[in-house]
This record gives structure tokens, sequence and C-alpha cells, in this order.
């Protein structure tokens, strides 16, 4: 399902110059002017010209650093002036939005803890009704594409037509080595559903480290996606919030240039007729795969009507049991990893406990 927003392409905003990445980077918070500038000369020495610094921050515990508040917003506007950097912060209500707008901050982004409450976006994106500020958007803390979206919806119907998204991956309950979980296929979808929004990922707050920030970067161009929003701080083991996942300038500058950055298609006319060929072949065994689906399914039909005939339940665990571990290890054998497996034959199982219900309720 497309959705259709009315945008202004990225490449029309003015910031970000080609070949991609496109770059925005600076510390989690302003801190000190002295902090600020430091930093923001270090990038633009590294030829990064979007300078990000949080000016209110949203702490999970309270009296944790919450930001210096609009007295930083000073301190960006000496980046401007006297590096001319454009800069931008993370805005999470009407009032932060008023101090943004009076200070002259080029661009705004709406937080992952933003994302998720309507409240907030719709009363955001009334108080940017009538500007033409640039406003990114990050991905809500749950993976829910519709909430994402709606958010987008929400600030494009205000009249903001250059929106743009960031993809800091999901909150997780689980343990894992990254801060987030990545959720890439969510990512993903969103560029499948509305493929003209410029798209970056920040892979500081998804490693939550600095030893993961130059994997995850070389992901996001892998699938594609254009920009990066990276932390960077002159000082980063004296940061007063996220100070594990920050890189100094000159960090940030050696990651960047040890990036391959992949051409999102090609008019070379040897690769199109390879990569031609090698669609054709996927495209014949996908529909190879839909009639076998089919066939499978035709026979969970059949057994439903016997089950039927003979009063017997749809669920029987130990059958469901030992295809499961019959499959992981034919499918392991041939490479195939766990995950895939368990997740295929999970969403083939359902369709036909579906398919098996729909013929026991039928008369
Ligand atoms: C941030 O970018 O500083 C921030 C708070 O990130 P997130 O909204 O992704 O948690
Ligand atoms: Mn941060």
């Amino acid at each position: 399902m497309a959705t259709k927003l009315d945008l202004v392409p990225v490449g029309e905003w003015g910031f970000f110059t080609l070949p991609r990445p496109m770059v925005i980077a600076g510390p989690c918070s302003a801190e000190t002017e002295e902090q600020v500038m430091k930093t923001a000369a270090g990038l633009a020495a590294e030829g990064i010209h979007m300078l990000r610094a949080g000016i209110w921050k949203p702490r999970t515990h309270p009296g944790c650093f919450e930001g210096i508040g609009p007295e930083g917003l000073k301190w960006l506007r000496r980046v401007k002036e006297e590096l001319g950097m454009f800069v931008c912060t993370e805005v999470a209500g009407e009032k932060h939005v008023a101090e943004c707008l009076k200070a002259g901050v080029d661009m705004v982004w709406l937080g992952a803890r933003t994302t998720v409450n309507p409240f907030l976006v719709q009363e955001i994106a009334d108080a940017l009704r009538g500007t033409d500020i640039p406003v990114l958007v990050k991905n809500p803390v749950n993976p829910d594409i519709d909430l994402w979206i709606g958010a987008l919806e929400r600030l494009n119907r205000a009249g903001i037509r250059r929106l743009g998204v960031i993809h800091r991956g999901f909150t997780t309950y689980e343990k894992i080595q990254y801060r987030n979980t990545p959720g890439w296929q969510v990512a993903v979808e969103l560029r499948t559903r509305i493929p003209e929004l410029p798209f970056f990922v920040d892979p500081s707050h998804m490693g939550g480290k600095r030893e993961f920030i130059a994997d995850i970067s070389q992901r996001a161009l892998d699938l594609g996606f254009e920009g990066l929003m990276v932390e960077s701080h002159c000082n980063p083991e004296c940061a007063l919030s996220d100070a594990a996942q920050q890189l100094t300038p000159s960090e940030l500058g050696k990651m960047l240039s040890s990036l391959i950055v992949r051409d999102k298609d090609s008019d070379d006319l040897s690769y199109r007729e390879g990569i031609g060929a090698l669609r054709s072949r996927i495209d014949l065994l996908d529909e190879e795969l839909i009639s076998l689906l089919k066939s499978r399914m035709d026979i969970s039909a059949g057994i439903g009507r016997y089950k039927k005939e003979h009063n017997i339940s749809i669920i029987q665990a130990a059958r469901w049991d030992s295809l499961m571990a019959d499959v992981i290890e034919k499918g392991g054998e041939k490479g195939l990893s766990e995950k895939f497996l368990r997740e295929l034959f999970g969403a083939i199982h359902e369709e036909s406990v579906d398919v098996q219900n729909r013929i026991m309720e039928a008369d």
C-alpha cells in the first residue's frame, strides 16, 4: 500500500552535497559553548555541513542532564555565523518549536519518544504551520510503521513539505549487543511505501557503542539508505549524555572515509544484462513457490475435511513439533537459517490452520 505525501526533494533543500551519504553529525547534547564550537569546527574540517546538537534531552530518569535549554541555541547560531554550517536539533513540543524558529535553526527532528505520541506530533505540526523548515521524523520506539507514517502525514497536512526520516531501531526488552534492535525490515518497508522520502540512519543510538557505528553505517548504505546521523563530541569520554556512543570528529571522518558507497542503480549494459538474468530466474522460482504453496494449501483443505468427517480437532501439537524439527534439520543442512525456517514455516502453518478452520466452521 503506497502512501502519497507532497514532498520537496532533498536535493532542493540546499543542505546536503552529493555524493552521498548525506551526513548530519554533532554531540548528543549541547553542553557548553566551548564544546559546541570545538566539535563543530572539527566536523567542519571533516567536510560536514550539518551540525546536530540536543538542546532539550528526553532522559529516562529524572535528575540526569536534561539539556542546556534555549541558552544553547545561541551557540548554534554562532556555529552558523562563524563556521557557515547548518544546524538542527530535536523538538518535542510547541515551546521548543517556537524557540527554534526564533533562533533560526535550519532543521528540526522529532525524537523516537515523540513520534509515538500523536498529540505531541499534532502540537508540533500546528506550531510549524506556515513555515517551510525541513523536519526529520525518527521512528517511534516501537516497530509500528503506521505510527511513523501517521506522524509524517500530520506534518505534511500542516504544510511541511521538506520531510525525511531517521531510522534508529527499536527498544527491546531482550538483551542484545546493540542498544536498539535494528528492525531493518520496517525501514525497508517504509522505503517501499514512500520511496521519495529521504532516509537517514542513526547508527549511534542503534548501536549504543562506538565500536558498532561503522558496521551499522555500512549496512545502511548497503541497503540503499542515503543519509547518516551520527553523534560526535570533541571529548566523548566526558560527554554528559551517551558518552559510550560518540566519536571524535576525526574518528568520524575516518569512519566515513572507510565506508563503501553503493550506487542506487547502474546504466552499464553488462550489469543490466547480468542483473536481468538473475532476476528472471528469481521470478520463475517465485512462480514455482506460489504453485507449490497452493498445492500444499489444497492438501491442508483435504486434511481439514478428513478431520471434520472423523471429528478430530485441527491442532495437533506433536505433529507440528516434529514437522518443524524435521524442517530445521533438513533446511539447516542446506544452509538455511533456523530463524528463517521458523518464520517461514510458522506463517505456512498459520495459513494452513486458517484454511482448516474455515472448513470446520462451514456447514
Ligand atoms: C537523540 O538523537 O539525541 C535522541 C534522543 O535519540 P532518540 O530519539 O533516537 O532516542
Ligand atoms: Mn544521544
